[in-house]
């Protein structure tokens, strides 16, 4: 994994630490309902990320004058769970990247709740790293549209996330933690399943115009995978009865 000089090497022979080729990505998981209390709920495992999301609402805006008379309030609180990661990321709780994530995700779904259909009201997200291994945001908002879709709450489109990047000089799909922590770039996108509108675009690092255009293609390719595991978790949830899963 690491050569003499302690460098983590992320492409041998051709081929990514973890076996996948560019564009394969990880075995992802998906069920539908496990929050016995939540409106809606999913739960998701991403390669090693498991990841927890709960739905409530609409429901009364707290605090009542920060509500809106023509529209929910979409929140969203992305946390990691103070044992979701391993060595040098010591702290968890709130900081400046989980108020990040929070607002990149609650972005995402501004742009897809028809939040107009219910004024005074707002829409909680939550959202829990239990384990995270690279690409927790993506996974997240994943999770978040199957749940929202399991609460009821009306939504122009579901949207899929993916991140690509660079590992070594691969462009790679769904970049695992060494290489996102050590690859080149690291480019997550969300896009709209139905209007292919991207709903999330971040980057780190440096890519040409091409290698941008190449990435791009690669995550539609794979956020149609994603949805694709999405739709048949929601159709085994209504379809096998809504029991929801007793833990
Ligand atoms: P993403 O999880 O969306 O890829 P980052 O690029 O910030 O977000 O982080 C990459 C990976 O590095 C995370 O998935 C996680 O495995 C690890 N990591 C980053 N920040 C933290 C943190 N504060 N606590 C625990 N793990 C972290």
């Amino acid at each position: 994994m690491s050569d003499s000089k302690g460098k983590v090497e992320l492409i041998v022979n051709g081929k990514r630490m973890d076996g996948r080729s560019a564009d394969d990505l990880r075995d992802v998981k998906i069920q539908v309902g496990i929050i016995n209390e939540a409106d809606g709920s999913a739960y998701v495992e991403w390669g090693g990320n498991k990841i927890v999301c709960g739905i409530y609402g609409p429901r009364e805006c707290i605090p009542r004058h920060g509500a809106s008379p023509y529209h929910a309030l979409i929140k969203c609180r992305y946390m990691m769970s103070p044992f979701s990661s391993l060595e040098e990321h010591s702290r968890s709780g709130p900081s400046r990247r989980s108020n990040e994530l929070s607002k990149v995700i609650r972005e995402v779904f501004e742009n897809l709740i028809i939040a107009e259909k219910f004024p005074n009201t707002q829409i909680d997200i939550f959202i829990d790293v239990l384990q995270a291994d690279g690409g927790t945001r993506t996974a997240s908002i994943t999770a978040a549209a199957v749940a929202l879709a399991n609460a009821g709450i009306p939504m122009k489109d579901m949207v899929s996330a993916v991140a690509v990047g660079k590992a070594g000089d691969m462009l790679a799909l769904d970049l695992n933690k060494l290489e996102d922590n050590f690859g080149k770039s690291d480019m997550p996108l969300a896009i709209s399943n139905r209007d292919k509108k991207i709903l999330l675009v971040q980057m780190d690092g440096l890519l040409t115009k091409e290698e941008v255009m190449e990435m791009v293609d690669m995550v539609e390719k794979g956020c149609e995978k994603v949805h694709h595991i999405q739709t048949e978790a929601l159709k085994r949830f209504y379809q096998d009865g809504n029991e929801k899963v007793k833990w």
